[in-house]
């Protein structure tokens, strides 16, 4: 499902593979924990490991934590009766607590984001802190074939429909949650969903809770009655992990126009996605188009990448790829400062001013 239409090796041009060497980049969302695949071993199918981000120059990858999926998903309404995810679960040899219950399935994908750093010799570590950030930022400088993860979670549904189990996430490392994902749950509504409703109080308090830990609140899937709510309550920046523009490609699943500056005004971030209804096209032009289109609207301060890597899409690349974006915002007219905020620096500074 996780299809990629250009395999490396990959050619961009000189300048841009300069260019892309002295970035710092960040993408703001991934589904590769939940696969299955060994992460410290390249692999030719999927779009992301430890190989492939340090090829691609890639020196934060936020991982996200899906925990339910419904059968036959689409874009335009699901409900949340059937359940995908337990398939995975069985089938991979999960903990028997996570048959039934949700929150042990992020917990256990947090634990193999762990597993995983404890296992790749360094050079692969999960950021939770501010100071975990600005120690490997002086690492990375040192060795810039390091790399690491962010620990997200696609769906409050996680939370077993219980907001106080924001504090469990949030111990676990958790930095950033979705209040919905395919289905509309116990919090909010999603963009997918049936009723596509706004943030219930199960959903108000979960945001509090959120902003009290230095959570970031994500709106990727979330309905547009919910991402108002989201908006009208925020004290803290929120973020759209991966999202289209209904500028770009009018669908559902896309920001207006409005949310994304209202996004913008909490001093949140856009993650641009890379599939085709999220950037409208299936190269990386497409994309670098509707990162411009993204930051006309929402401003250079507040754009960054959404791939939706490994999250049963098609892209145009793999993680070891995104020097080709690099190029495409060469092509379409960006400077390289600019270019450095869109690939990362912008992610870098929410970062470094949001987490505990
Ligand atoms: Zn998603």
């Amino acid at each position: 499902m996780c299809t990629t239409s250009d395999w490396p090796p990959y050619h961009a041009s000189d300048r841009a593979r300069a260019l892309h060497q002295s970035l710092w980049v960040a993408d703001l969302h991934a589904d590769s924990l939940l696969w299955g695949r060994d992460l410290l071993e390249r692999a030719t199918r999927g779009q992301v490991d430890i190989p492939r981000l340090r090829d691609g120059n890639v020196a934060l990858q936020v991982l996200a934590a899906t925990t339910k999926s419904p059968r036959h998903l689409n874009i335009a309404r699901n409900d949340d009766r059937s359940d995908d995810v337990v398939l995975l679960a069985l089938a991979l040899g999960w903990p028997p607590a996570t048959w039934r219950r949700l929150l042990p399935r992020a917990l256990h994908l947090a634990a193999r984001a762990d597993d995983l750093a404890a296992r790749s010799d360094g050079a692969f570590r999960v950021i939770r802190s501010r100071a975990d950030l600005a120690a490997y930022e002086t690492a990375r400088s040192l060795d810039p074939g390091l790399t690491a993860g962010l620990l997200a979670i696609e769906g409050a549904h996680a939370l077993d429909g219980d907001p106080a189990n924001v504090e469990v996430v949030a111990d676990a490392g958790f930095r950033m949650m979705s209040p919905s994902h395919f289905f509309d749950n116990a919090f909010g509504g999603s963009a997918h969903g049936i009723a596509k409703g706004g943030l219930t109080d199960a959903g108000r308090e979960m945001v509090q809770r959120m902003e009290a830990r230095r959570m970031l609140v994500d709106v990727a899937h979330a309905s547009a009655a919910a991402i108002d709510d989201i908006l009208a309550v925020a004290g803290r920046p929120v973020v759209a992990s991966h999202t289209g523009l209904r500028g770009i490609a009018d669908n559902a699943r896309n920001l207006t126009d409005d949310h994304a500056r209202g996004i913008a005004e909490t001093g949140g971030l856009l993650g641009v996605g890379f599939w085709p209804t999220a950037c409208g096209g299936d190269d990386a032009a497409a994309i670098a188009r509707a990162i411009r289109y993204a930051v006309h609207v929402a401003g250079i301060e507040h754009v960054g990448l959404g791939s939706d890597f490994d999250g049963a899409v098609p892209v145009p690349f793999d993680a070891s790829g995104l020097v080709l974006l690099t190029d495409a915002l060469i092509d379409t007219g960006f400077a390289d400062d600019e270019i450095a905020k869109v690939m990362g620096g912008n992610a870098r500074r929410l970062l470094a001013d949001v987490l505990p």
